[in-house]
């Protein structure tokens, strides 16, 4: 078997143990057990109870193109099981060494094959129960190139916890356990109830917190049936990634774009730009429809036409929504006449600033909407304009302090701020109309207060008496170990605790003073780290993802009210920093509506 091709099916640990995950799905499993060591490479053993393969087949499963699962060409069409290439044993075994030992009801032992370099034994009888066990080691062992690919084992064998949970969601009927050096990653007892699989998932803080969505488009007997069903998390429990959405086309993960942006259209409204909804949906329709035969991973999925499918997702979605009233009037009026964008976001300083002297950085006009600047960070800790001094000053306190209130009268005498809808800050330039969104604008302030401060050393923070322990998927516990010397920097002191939990030791001061509770803070930044958001091995970039993060739950919050001295802070800080135009995450801070705009609006002739 050749070696390279190999690579096309079996990239990685994860993906051989979907392989064979998938193999005893097929074969009737109502039980699968996993053993990894040294995240896959030194050992994957998968068990299951499933109808195993008699004897005289035994050979052919680990030859290549061997499948007992396609009988015609025709059969392509209409794939009801999730292999049928015939390519993952033979190409597995052609990269490890191998062994794999089966027994059919009825019979009264287990027949083994070892595949040593290339060359499989004759059977042998051995004991054991009916079901199938394939044992794989030393993976890559003949294949550096692949084997350098590879991250860390901790790495690794987050990836298998992350497959074996997606694949759990596939198929809630049977009981799973993932054993990594020897401790319990996942353990999924079989469920007749998918609700009860998704939450053993999604974490058992999801419980009660998750809306049922079902619909279903086309026509039984023309074959154009398309049924829907899931759960989705209520828009409080909406996460910084879209790690946590999950899709399922016939029993089988895909993952595809369009579906991913309709189940956000859904919660248009209900939730941040920049937060994703959670969400585990499956998809039944005839197979004929979509083409599954695209990538030997069979993740990406073709559909014949995607577009009645993106439907049908977003309004289930907003059914769901609207039936637990949750779905606010979110309308707004078009402009009368208006084809242009009247309000548009305002990336200059020039007008909003007293001391107006420094060109900014334009970074809100570079950052692209979903994008989550990376580079934003450098420019602005490059920017000249930005004056150290002045921020540490400010950061002196990082509540909103007295510091600024000197300069109380000036701001709100000269012109009038009112805060509308506990969000927003409403006053006047010398152009128009300016609202600026508090939240947006304090984590901007925030950021640049944090970067000063960070520049002169370690954050200061609190041991805590009681470490505050959370729980967290493996793969957060894999970021969590690249990123703690940075963490450290910062004045956070987390270790894992279990295979499942984390542990905060030391949090920073200033966030405890701005309220910020620990728990879901790490819980978020990691969840980031863990979707490849922070670049670990880019110190720089690193360090402003987490600022950002941190300038980000230390701001205040739509919603929380400002008294008038408040206001006035937060107004003379932004000039303090005298930077302005969005916040980190690439959103503006503040709107203007130019006084033309507003008087065409009203019926007046220009002045
Ligand atoms: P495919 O799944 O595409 O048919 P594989 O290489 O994954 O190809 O498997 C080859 C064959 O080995 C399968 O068609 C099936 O007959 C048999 N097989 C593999 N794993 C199992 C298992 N866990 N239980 C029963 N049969 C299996
Ligand atoms: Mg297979």
């Amino acid at each position: 078997m050749n070696q390279i091709a190999a690579g096309e099916v079996v990239e990685r640990p994860a993906s051989v143990v979907k392989e064979l995950m998938e193999n005893a799905f097929d074969a009737g499993a109502t039980r699968i057990e996993i053993e990894v060591a040294g995240g896959g490479r030194d050992l994957i053993r998968v068990a299951d109870d499933g109808g195993g393969i008699p004897v005289q087949e035994l050979p052919l499963a680990v030859e290549s193109h061997a499948t007992s699962k396609i009988e015609s060409a025709a059969d392509l069409e209409a794939v009801a099981t999730m292999g049928f290439r015939g390519e993952a044993l033979a190409s597995i075994a052609s990269v490890s060494r191998f062994a794999i030992e089966s027994r059919i009801p009825g019979a009264d032992e287990a027949w083994r094959i070892e595949v040593v370099d290339g060359v499989a034994t004759p059977p042998a009888p051995v004991a054991g129960p009916v079901g199938t066990r394939i044992e794989v080691r030393n993976l890559f062992h003949a294949v550096p190139a692949r084997r350098r690919f590879l991250k860390s084992e901790t790495a690794e064998s987050a990836r298998i916890a992350e497959i074996v949970r997606l694949l759990a969601l596939a198929r809630p009927g049977i009981g799973l356990r993932l054993v990594s050096n020897g401790r319990a990653l996942v353990d999924l007892p079989g469920t007749e109830d998918p609700r009860r699989r998704i939450v053993g998932v999604l974490g058992a803080e999801m419980d009660g917190r998750l809306l049922e969505v079902r619909g279903e488009i086309g026509a039984p007997d023309d074959g154009t049936l398309v049924g829907l069903w899931g759960l989705v998390g209520l828009p409080e429990t909406a996460r910084p990634t879209s790690r946590h959405q999950r899709f399922f086309l016939n029993g089988r993960a895909i993952n595809d774009r369009s579906l991913s942006h309709a189940l956000k259209e859904g919660f248009r409204g209900l939730i941040e730009p920049g937060r994703h909804p959670v969400g585990v949906l499956h998809l039944d329709m005839a197979p004929a429809r979509v083409d599954v035969n695209v990538h030997p991973a069979k993740t990406e999925v073709r559909f014949r036409d995607a577009r009645p499918l993106h439907g049908l997702v977003r309004r289930a979605v907003r059914a769901a929504l609207e039936s637990a009233d949750l779905v606010r009037d979110i309308g707004i009026p078009e402009a009368p006449g208006g084809g242009e964008e009247p309000v548009r976001p305002i990336v200059e300083t020039r007008s909003m600033s007293s001391a107006a002297s420094v060109p900014s950085v334009p970074s809100g006009s570079s950052t692209t909407a979903s994008g989550h600047g990376r580079t934003t960070g450098f420019e602005r800790r490059s920017n000249p304009g930005l004056d150290l001094q002045r921020a540490r000053e400010a950061i002196a306190d990082v509540p909103l302090n007295t510091a600024a209130v000197e300069v109380l009268p000036t701001l709100v005498g000269r012109d009038a701020v009112l805060q509308v809808h506990q969000s927003f800050l409403v006053t006047q330039d010398a152009e128009g109309l300016v609202i600026i969104d508090q939240h947006a604008l304090h984590e901007r302030v925030m950021f640049e207060q944090l970067h000063a401060r960070f520049a002169e050393g370690p954050l200061e923070s609190q041991r805590q008496l009681v470490p505050v322990v959370f729980d967290a998927e493996p793969a957060s516990i894999a970021a969590l170990e690249t990123l703690a010397p940075l963490l450290a920097r910062l004045g956070i002191d987390a270790v894992a605790a279990g295979p499942r939990g984390i542990a905060i030791h030391a949090f920073p001061s200033l966030l405890i003073h701005r309220r910020v509770d620990p728990a879901p803070f790490l819980a978020e930044l990691l969840d980031r780290a863990a979707d490849g958001q922070v670049d670990h091995e880019d110190h720089e970039a690193a360090l402003s993802e987490v600022l950002d993060v941190m300038s980000c739950k230390a701001a205040v919050k739509a919603g929380d009210r400002l008294g008038e001295r408040e206001i006035a802070e937060l107004l003379a800080m932004r000039e303090r920093i005298d930077r302005d135009g969005s916040c980190p995450h690439g959103r503006p801070t503040h709107l203007r509506i130019p006084i033309a705009e507003i008087e065409r609006r009203f019926g007046r002739s220009p002045r």
